[in-house]
C-alpha cells in the first residue's frame, strides 16, 4: 500500500531516475505543459482552485448553500473518504488474518504471545462490533440510580492492632482528595487525584472556595466564546455516519447547519421513512453531533464521572467512547422529559456520538431561544409559570436537574416554552446536582425579573418551590451554604450507608404551581 504513493513518474527520461539526479531521488516534474493563453485562462484558475478545494476537504464542510448529504451524493463527493473506506477494509483484513496466525501459533499453549502490536485497525480507533454497544436498541436507561457500594456500617476496618477508624488522618486526608473530583469541571485540580496524596481538612478547604469563585469567573466567560464564529463542522468518520443515516433513507437531506457550539455541532434535516413500520420519523429532524475532538470534553469529564450511575463504567472507556456517552445521556434524558410531557425535541435515533431528534422550528427555521425573542408581558408570564411547572416535572417526575437552564436552552416555539440542551443533566443527588438546581434557579428568577414579570418567585423561593426543600436562609450566602452542607452529609450518608438520603427526592410534596 506503501507504494502508490511514490510510484516512479511515467515520463522520467532516459535512464534512472536515482541516475540523473540529487541523491534524495528526482524532484516531481510533473510539468503541466501549456500555453500563456492556458494560463491566463479561467478555465484553468477554475480546475486549480476545485483541486485546492478537494485537497482541503475534509476541514471545511460547506453549510450555506442547500443541502449537503442527500441521497445522490453519496458514495463520490469524496476520493479521501473512499480512500479510508477502503484503507479500512484492508486493515481490517489484515488483522483478522494476524489474528488466525495468533491463535494458530498459540494453539492450547499456557503461555500465548500477542501480536497486538502489528495491528492496523488500532483498538481505540476500532468501530468493530465488539466493543460496540449499540445503545439505540436499548431501552433501559443505564443511567438510572442504582445501589452505590457499601462501606461496612460499623465506620472501621481492620482488626486488632491494624484497625483504621473513619476519622483516621490519612483516610480522612484520602477522602479529601478524592473529594476535589467534586470541584466543578474546569478547575484543574492536576494528578493529585490519582496519587495517593492526604489534604489537610484545612487545605481542602481553601481549595475548595478557591474552585468555587474560579466556577462563577469562568461561566460568564464561557459564554461569549459559545457564540464565536463556526469552525470544523464535522471529520469525515462523522460524516459517513451521516451518509449511512441519508444512505437508508432515515433522513432525505441534510440542509445545512444550525448551531456551531463548543461541544456540539447541529444541522437540520428532512426526515426520511423509517425501517420499522410502527415508527415514523418527524418530517424535521435536528442533529446533534457531538465534537469527537476532545479537548472540550475533558473539562467535562468530571459531571459524569462524580455521577455515581456512571463510576462503574466510567473507568472502562477510551475518551471517544465518554463522548458517545454525553450522547446517549443526552438521548435518556429527553427520553424521561418526554414521558413526563414535558415540551422537548423527540428522540429519533442515536448513532455513536450523533443524535437525532425532532426540529423544534419549521421550514429550517429553528425556534427562538427564549433570549432572543420579544415576548409581550402576557406572554413573559405565562412563558414563566410554564418554566416554573416544567422544573418541578424535571425534578419530581424525571428524577432530574437540568444543570444548564438559562434563555440559552429554552427555544419559544407554538406559544410555549421548548426544553432542549440536556446532555448535562444529572439527578438531584448528585454530589453538586442542589448547586446546579440553584444555578439554575438563579438564571431562571433573573431573566424573568428583567423581563418584568411582577410574580416571579427569587431565586431562594424558586428553589425551594422546585426541590419541596425548605431552606430557610434568607441571604445567598448562608442559603447556599445550607445546600452545600446538605450535598455534604448526603455524601458523607453514601460513604457510611450506601444509600442516599431520600430528603432530596420526593419526600416532601413540593407545592405544584399551575399557572
Ligand atoms: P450546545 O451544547 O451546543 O449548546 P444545544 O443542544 O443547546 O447544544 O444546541 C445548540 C443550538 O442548536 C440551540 O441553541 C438551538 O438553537 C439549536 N437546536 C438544538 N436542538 C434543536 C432542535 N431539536 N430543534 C431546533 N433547534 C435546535
Ligand atoms: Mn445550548
Amino acid at each position: 500500500m506503501d507504494s502508490v504513493g511514490v510510484a516512479a513518474a511515467p515520463d522520467a527520461g532516459p535512464g534512472p531516475a536515482w541516475q540523473s539526479k540529487c541523491p534524495w531521488g528526482a524532484p516531481n516534474t510533473t510539468s503541466i505543459s501549456c500555453s500563456l493563453a492556458d494560463v491566463m485562462s479561467e478555465q484553468l484558475a477554475k480546475e486549480l482552485q476545485l483541486e485546492e478545494e478537494n485537497a482541503a476537504f475534509p476541514e471545511v464542510v460547506a453549510v450555506a448553500e442547500g443541502p449537503f448529504i442527500t441521497g445522490e451524493n453519496i458514495d463520490t463527493s469524496s476520493d479521501l473518504m473512499l480512500a479510508q473506506m477502503l484503507q479500512m477494509e484492508f486493515d481490517r483484513e489484515y488483522d483478522a488474518q494476524l489474528r488466525r496466525e495468533e491463535k494458530k501459533i498459540n494453539g492450547d499453549s499456557k503461555v500465548s504471545i500477542s501480536f497486538e502490536n502489528y495491528r492496523k485497525v488500532h483498538p481505540y480507533d476500532s468501530d468493530s462490533s465488539e466493543d460496540e454497544v449499540d445503545w439505540q436498541d436499548t431501552r433501559h436507561d443505564p443511567y438510572r440510580a442504582d445501589k452505590p457500594t457499601t462501606t461496612p456500617r460499623r465506620g472501621f476496618i481492620g482488626k486488632g492492632k491494624d484497625i483504621t477508624t473513619k476519622h483516621d488522618e490519612v483516610v480522612c486526608g484520602r477522602k479529601n482528595t478524592a473529594r476535589m473530583e467534586n470541584f466543578a469541571p474546569e478547575f484543574q485540580v492536576g494528578d493529585g487525584i490519582g496519587m495517593d496524596l492526604k489534604l489537610s481538612n484545612q487545605v481542602f478547604n481553601a481549595l475548595k472556595q478557591h474552585a468555587y469563585s474560579e466556577e462563577r469567573r469562568s461561566a460568564r466567560l464561557h459564554e461569549k466564546k459559545e457564540h464565536s464564529t463556526a469552525e470544523k463542522a464535522v471529520d469525515p468518520k462523522t460524516r459517513l455516519l451521516l451518509y449511512k443515516m441519508v444512505n437508508a433513507g432515515m433522513l432525505e437531506t441534510i440542509t445545512g447547519c444550525i448551531s456551531t457550539g463548543k461541544e456540539s455541532v447541529v444541522f437540520h434535516a428532512y426526515g426520511g421513512k423509517s425501517a420499522a413500520e410502527d415508527k415514523v420519523i418527524p418530517p424535521e429532524c435536528a442533529i446533534k453531533v457531538f465534537k469527537t475532538t476532545l479537548n472540550e470534553f475533558k473539562n467535562r469529564d468530571k459531571y459524569i464521572k462524580d455521577d455515581y450511575r456512571f463510576k462503574d463504567r466510567f473507568s472502562k472507556l477510551n475518551p471517544r467512547k465518554i463522548i458517545r456517552m454525553w450522547a446517549e445521556k443526552e438521548m435518556h434524558n429527553l427520553t424521561r422529559m418526554q414521558n413526563a410531557g414535558i415540551p422537548c425535541p423527540e428522540v429519533v435515533t442515536l448513532k455513536k456520538h450523533v443524535l437525532v431528534m425532532s426540529f423544534i422550528g419549521q421550514d429550517q427555521v429553528p425556534a427562538p431561544k427564549l433570549k432572543d425573542v420579544t415576548l409581550n408581558s402576557e406572554d413573559m408570564k405565562k412563558a414563566y409559570y410554564q418554566i416554573l411547572h416544567m422544573m418541578q416535572q424535571l425534578y419530581k417526575e424525571c428524577n432530574l436537574v437540568h444543570a444548564d437552564l438559562s434563555e440559552y436552552n429554552m427555544l419559544w416555539h407554538d406559544g410555549k416554552v421548548w426544553l432542549i440542551d440536556v446532555s448535562q443533566s444529572v439527578e438531584p443527588t448528585h454530589p453538586h446536582g442542589l448547586e446546579f438546581l440553584f444555578r439554575d434557579c438563579r438564571n431562571v428568577s433573573q431573566f424573568f425579573q428583567k423581563g418584568g414579570v411582577a410574580e416571579v418567585l427569587n431565586e431562594r423561593e424558586l428553589f425551594n418551590a422546585v426541590s419541596g426543600l425548605n431552606i430557610t436562609a434568607d441571604n445567598e450566602v448562608d442559603f447556599q451554604a445550607e445546600i452545600e452542607a446538605l450535598e455534604k452529609m448526603n455524601e458523607d450518608h453514601v460513604q457510611n450507608h450506601g444509600k442516599k438520603l431520600s430528603m432530596f427526592s420526593s419526600d416532601g410534596d413540593p407545592p405544584i404551581y399551575d399557572e
